[in-house]
């Protein structure tokens, strides 16, 4: 499970047509299974992209769901800031911190570690 990939949909529209809808620019998006991006995205991207696509299966996809809404939720009352509360939502964390590590899925990281924030971002 360590090794699953998602699917990876590259240059789609899809993300335009969104961008129309939600006031932020979203470059890809993991959307369970699926990853859709806007262009070609390169491997780092690809990385955080599957750091999440790892923590949807931890949390059975749906509790992925929650947390990221509960957590962007929080961070916008406590920063009043939408991407002061973008990053400070718990599997942001765990995606940025390591996306430059292309090893970090393979080798050294561990279930569930994003869940409890070991390692908060300082975003005062
Ligand atoms: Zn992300």
């Amino acid at each position: 499970m360590r090794n699953w990939k998602p699917i990876y949909i590259e240059n789609s529209r899809i993300l335009v047509w969104l961008s129309y809808l939600v006031p932020i620019k979203i470059q890809a998006i993991a959307l369970g299974v699926i990853v859709i991006s806007k262009d070609e995205v390169s491997e780092v991207t690809k990385n955080h992209e599957t750091i999440h696509f790892q923590q949807y299966l931890e949390t059975l996809f749906l509790g992925f769901l929650i947390l990221y809404f509960w957590d962007w939720f929080i961070g916008l009352v406590k920063y009043r800031d939408n991407y002061k509360a973008y990053l400070s939502i718990r599997a942001e964390q765990e995606a940025y911190k390591h996306q430059e590590n292309l090893a970090y899925l393979s080798t050294n990281r561990k279930r569930w570690c994003w869940l409890w924030r070991p390692d908060p971002m300082n975003l005062n």
